[in-house]
């Protein structure tokens, strides 16, 4: 059985404990490949060669650092369907998905990083003719990089892009769960000559891997993408030992639909809003809120278009959703749909695990799912499901949606349908989130800002955001 090997010094490496850890494709809910279970001895192995690495890359000139990220994007994209195919195997999204989304966005990030770094400039504060101050960023050093399983070669460049253009050298986790294109990478990276010890990828569990990564002294940052309650232990960690944190969590976002939208276009997007990915994306809208004059021609037409979408093979170019992840997350999300039941829901569409033919028949499969009838402030209602479930409830007025969208310990994403520019821009102003789209979704430049409020994160990733967050300040001030 093929084995994933760790990164470290720019050589591909067993884990110093030769232990491995399964790794299954949920289409067939079996193992296909084992993942280095590595521990904290592979963490100062990566730390050292990072550390070493780190004078050299960082005195390399900013236009070196760029032709290399620019031939990583350049592989990624050359190796586009064998990335494609990966994802898709280790995640169980459909190939179409990972071929058009994941992995162009993956060669993106490298681009758009190592084009940023060009364009990187600092402030200077001039003191009416008594001193001048310039701002110097330099690169902290060794940094960690950490990320989840939905997302995975799309997130993990998210990071890892903005750490090595700014001049730092990198420890990174991937998921557990995905591990198979970051694996990939790594090979890319070799094959681009990326100066070894640079960036260092280390496979294995969060407790094992990501925290001593997190607790190591001489990482001096972390950029964490995952869920809320890891967030949260990190944040104990880290903070302590004054780390720089980022911090990218979890979302329970509303998608807001006013009479006055332009109906299909809000009903298209939405289809896409609330499932693709099977709705294991944290910026999918699975809180439904739809004005009451539209409200049951919005929800019989969704309906009957979410009964039409095909759960199936993500090899075939027509299926709408793949597998979901795991076993254990197709447990928990099913398990929302019977908390849901008992509080009162009703189950529209779906609702549940689909049984496939052949050799997908162990597969981890589920349809989509809609809910009715459900209080806004119910569990079902307030706490992140991260599958292909939604929730769909009539609205009166502005304020009392603003109430209800605003009333989850997340902040993460809202989308907001109307052809009122003026009702745009209040609720642009009153939605407690990072984000708001209005008549889109997942449109995405990635100059922006990107984060969460609330419990769905600390900091803003994207753009500048980023290079600030991986860059100390020194404010020189030279009298004059
Ligand atoms: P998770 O928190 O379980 O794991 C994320 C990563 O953290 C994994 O690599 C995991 O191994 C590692 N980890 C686990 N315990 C750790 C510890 N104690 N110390 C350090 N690292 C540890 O999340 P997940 O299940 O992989 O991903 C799903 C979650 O991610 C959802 O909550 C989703 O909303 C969130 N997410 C957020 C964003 C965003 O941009 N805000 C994007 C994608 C996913």
């Amino acid at each position: 059985m093929e084995k994933i090997l760790n990164y470290i010094n720019g050589a591909l490496v067993e884990p110093i404990n030769n232990a491995y850890l399964d790794n299954y494709n949920p289409s067939i809910g079996k193992v296909y490949n084992q993942i280095p279970d590595s521990n904290e001895k592979d963490i100062d192995l990566g730390y050292n060669a990072a550390n070493e690495a780190f004078s050299g890359w960082s005195k390399t000139p900013k236009e070196e650092r760029s032709k290399i990220m620019m031939r990583i994007a350049d592989l990624i994209e050359e190796n586009l369907d064998e990335l494609a195919k990966a994802e898709s195997m280790d995640n169980g999204k459909p190939v179409k998905l990972a071929a058009h989304v994941d992995i162009p966005r993956a060669a993106s990030n490298m681009r758009f990083f190592a084009t940023a770094i060009l364009h990187y400039a600092s402030e200077s504060h001039e003191m009416d003719g008594v001193a001048i101050n310039y701002t110097l960023r330099k690169p902290i050093g060794v940094v960690g990089c950490i990320s989840p399983w939905n997302l995975p070669l799309y997130l993990f460049t998210w990071k890892i892009a903005p750490a090595l253009a700014s001049g730092n050298c990198v420890v990174a986790k991937p998921s557990e769960v995905t591990p198979m294109t970051a694996y990939l990478f790594s090979k890319l990276c070799v094959e681009a000559g990326l100066p070894k010890g640079v960036l260092n990828i280390i496979h294995g569990m969060g407790p094992s891997v990501g925290s001593p990564i997190t607790t190591h002294p001489g990482i001096k940052a972390i950029s964490f993408t995952g869920g809320t309650a890891t967030g949260k232990a990190i944040a104990k960690v880290a903070a302590p030992m004054f780390k720089k944190l980022s911090l990218e969590l979890g979302g329970k976002n509303p998608n807001i639909i006013f009479a006055d939208c332009d109906f299909d276009k809000a009903l298209k997007t939405t289809m896409l809003s609330s499932f693709a990915n099977q709705g294991q994306i944290c910026l999918c809208g699975s809180r439904i809120f739809v004005e009451r004059p539209i409200y049951e021609k919005f929800r019989d037409a969704f309906v009957a278009k979410t009964k039409q979408l095909k759960v199936g093979n993500p090899n075939d170019a027509d299926t709408n959703l793949g597998a979901i992840v795991s076993k254990a997350h197709l447990e928990k999300v099913l398990s929302y749909v019977q908390l849901a039941q008992e509080e009162g829901g009703t189950v529209l569409a779906g609702g549940n695990k689909v049984q496939l033919e052949g050799e997908l028949s162990e597969g981890y499969f589920m349809e989509p799912t809609i809910i009715e009838g459900l209080a806004f402030d119910c569990r079902t209602n307030q706490e992140e499901i991260f599958g292909p479930v939604v929730t769909i409830m009539p609205f009166d007025t502005e304020e009392e949606v603003v109430d209800m969208a605003n009333s989850t310990e997340y902040g993460l994403a809202a989308t907001v349908w109307t052809q009122d520019v003026g009702k745009s821009t209040r609720l642009g102003a009153s939605l407690a989130s990072g984000i708001v789209w209005v008549n889109c979704w997942l449109v995405r430049d990635l100059r922006t800002p990107f984060g969460g409020v609330k419990n769905s994160g600390v900091g803003r990733e994207g753009g500048f955001n980023a290079l600030n967050f991986f860059t100390e300040q020194t404010n020189v001030c030279i009298k004059l």
